[in-house]
């Protein structure tokens, strides 16, 4: 990119640390950008190649994607979508330095995440009463999440979970209440489940939301408006909601075998609300034939249940291994700021391949077609 009035500052955080890593830090815009060479070398990405504005970071374990210009980042082939682009300044590909550390950082070590983990799901079956939420020939958003959150209920609860629904019913329940109801319960994770509709007949595929980190657009907006900058109580669990998410959308991708539409953020009352770490999937679109079909048949929202319980175990596992001290690979002296007042900077260590989490401890995904 030319005539970006670039200014490239090396900053030394935690300098007074020996071996302390040293990130160099570029402004853009009034936005801090870290160089992917940086992120490579921290997370001991062994190979790195950023031919035509396209970048592939990799090492044994882990393979990361993405383009210049564009907000898409693959892990393992796993869609992620970043709050702002990926910049190109002097051919360098850079990342903002929020997606760092909100989103490359808590998912990539989330063993790192300080948080307990979760004995008590509570469960929201979006819509409901006068709400029927999206609707096709086959039924109503409204039915199938309640189908889906009492099977999960179900498999919860044979796994020894404590399980808590915001409605078992087919009542109206407003959505201040459900995120209010949640942040009641301690220790528990919030999984509120939901159905797409479009406005085109194609769009198709799951989805899974968190709550977007402070001053960032949601993933469907483009631009920042003021309101991205509120204050939401859900944002004092921002590593753990990228966590969950990484874990539930994992399960459901590979489980489904259904479009991967990606992980994003959004400000969701029931996730803005919430003081508990929280997704919102979005199931499959009722508008799309294909979809529809799928949502209508009990064998697959049994499957969708199955694939939210293997999230919560897969999530649960990995912040435990944080609070039980054992992840085996934090390697003493190797400093490196991961950007972030919310998370631990005194002892970093590189995604080793033996740190590597349940989510990309097999590379299952196809891999992603370069991004146009
Ligand atoms: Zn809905």
């Amino acid at each position: 990119m030319r005539g970006w009035s670039a200014i490239l500052a090396a900053v030394f955080l935690a300098a007074s640390h020996v071996g302390a890593f040293d990130w160099t830090v570029i402004k853009f815009e009034g936005r801090d950008y870290v160089p992917l060479q940086d992120v490579a070398r921290f997370y001991n990405f062994i190979q790195a190649d950023y031919s035509y504005d396209h970048l592939q970071l990799s090492n044994t374990v882990l393979r990361m994607q993405g383009s210049v210009n564009s907000r898409e980042l693959y892990l393992n082939g796993l869609k992620f979508i970043l709050s702002f682009p990926i910049i190109g300044i002097d051919n360098r590909p850079a990342i903002s330095r929020i997606d760092l550390s909100k989103l490359v950082e808590p998912v990539l070590r989330p063993a790192r995440i300080q948080t307990a983990p979760a004995r008590t799901i509570v469960l929201d079956a979006g819509h409901g009463g006068f709400d029927q939420g999206a609707r096709s020939v086959r039924g109503n958003e409204k039915d199938f999440t309640l189908d889906v959150v009492l099977r999960a209920r179900d498999l919860l609860q044979a796994a020894g979970y404590n399980v808590r629904l915001t409605r078992s019913a087919d009542v109206f329940i407003p959505l201040e209440l459900r995120a209010a109801f949640a942040s009641y319960q301690s220790n528990a994770l919030f999984i509120s489940v939901h159905f797409n509709s479009g406005m085109r007949a194609d769009a198709e595929g799951i989805e899974t939301y968190c709550l977007a980190p402070r001053g960032v657009p949601s993933s469907n907006d483009i631009t920042l408006t003021f309101s991205d900058f509120r204050p939401c109580l859900g944002n004092v669990r921002d590593p753990e909601n990228i966590a969950l998410a990484t874990a539930i959308h994992t399960a459901l991708i590979t489980r489904l075998g259904v479009g991967d539409r990606g992980i994003k953020r959004a400000r969701f009352v029931v996730l803005r609300d919430n003081t508990v770490p929280g997704v919102l999937i979005e199931g499959g679109f009722l508008t799309n034939a294909v979809d529809d079909m799928r949502v209508a048949n009990p064998a697959f929202r049994q499957n969708m249940a199955q694939a939210i319980v293997q999230g919560i175990e897969a999530y649960n596992r990995a912040v435990e291994r944080g609070t039980a001290g054992s992840a085996g690979a934090i390697a003493k002296g190797n400093t490196a700021p991961p950007l972030s007042s919310s998370i631990n900077t005194n002892s970093a260590a590189a995604a080793t391949p033996g740190s590597i989490w349940t989510p990309f401890s097999n590379d299952v995904y196809a891999l992603p077609e370069a991004a146009k």
